[in-house]
């Protein structure tokens, strides 16, 4: 069995981007910029944005983070946002979600330019992803494509996919990469009947639903890929997966764990985003 580290991927990548951002800055250029939005003082949210931080120190990247009151109108962050999009210093704007409920996520993440959209959730970028164009793939799931190519997956014609989750932040588009990677894919959700004999055929299985250790040996098909997105927090106060990864080590032929898997990869293709969107504007 093969573990898919993402902790280890992502920092060979982040190198990699470090290197290329030295080069830039030696040739005289500016470093790129990702602003980060965060509204209110959710205690989850705080840690999300001080590792999103870290990730740009760590490969010289110039961050920018508004934090705004939580009581803050829709007008005066739509403002901040558009703000943002103005300043051609930016290269990638972040809402950090989610937002108070008095706000709208979708009418605020409309307002981001989507030429500036790294987390990849704008509509436009969403129909780009879907449609075959050029756009930005949302983080979680480019992060799952880089971890299949690390074990030498890039085609999977003939091969079938299950994808348990579908939302529009992972489940549906990771469905799209793989069916893009020629894989025959099946969306499996919370109304499919026998979800685990559907999984059961499945040559690639990802697993995002948030419930703890929900997928066991019933699930998977032996010699399977395994990616678990889950992030679940354990009455002991340890994380864990979707996946119930002690059941299925044994009869998987690769599988990514929770933590040091498909978490610390998420981060990384946000630096990804706005190294490309950097590039893309210059
Ligand atoms: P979400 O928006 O809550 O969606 C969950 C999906 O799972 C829904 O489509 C739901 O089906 C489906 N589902 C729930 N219970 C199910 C069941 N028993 N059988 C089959 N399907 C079921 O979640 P999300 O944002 O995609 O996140 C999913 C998990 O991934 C969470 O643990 C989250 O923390 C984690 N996550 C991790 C990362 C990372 O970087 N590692 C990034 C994003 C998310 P219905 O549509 O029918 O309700």
């Amino acid at each position: 069995m093969e573990l898919i580290l993402g902790n280890e991927l992502s920092a060979k990548l982040r190198e990699e981007m470090k290197v290329k951002i030295d080069e830039l800055v030696f040739s005289g250029k500016r470093r790129p910029l990702l602003t980060v939005i965060l509204v209110g003082d959710n205690p989850a949210s705080k840690t999300y944005v001080a590792s999103k931080e870290k990730a740009c120190v760590s490969i010289g990247m110039e961050h920018r983070t508004i934090r705004l009151d939580g009581s803050i109108t829709q007008e005066e962050l739509e403002k901040v946002v558009e703000e943002q999009n103005k300043d051609d210093g930016v290269d990638g704007i972040l809402v950090q979600l989610p937002l108070p409920k008095h706000l709208s996520e979708i009418k605020t993440i409309e307002k981001i330019s989507p030429e500036k959209d790294v987390d990849g959730l704008h509509p436009y970028n969403a129909g780009c992803l879907l449609t075959g164009r050029k756009g930005f793939v949302p983080c979680t799931p480019k992060g799952i494509v880089a971890m299949l190519n690390s074990i030498g997956i890039y085609d999977l014609s003939g091969k079938r996919a299950a994808v348990v989750g579908r939302s529009n932040l992972v489940g549906k588009p990771i469905s799209l990469l793989l069916q893009k990677m020629n894989a025959t894919v099946t969306m499996v959700h919370s109304r499919t009947a026998d979800a685990a004999s559907v999984c059961k055929e499945a040559d690639v299985l990802v697993a995002a639903i948030g419930k703890e250790k929900y997928i066991n040996r019933e699930w998977v098909k032996p010699g399977a890929v395994v990616i678990d997105v889950g992030i679940n927090r354990m009455e002991n106060g340890k994380l864990c997966g979707d996946v119930d990864f002690e059941d299925v080590k044994d009869i998987v032929s690769a599988i990514s764990p929770v933590p040091k898997g498909v978490g610390p990869m998420t981060v990384c293709m946000l630096l990804a985003n706005t190294l490309e969107a950097y590039e893309r504007r210059a």
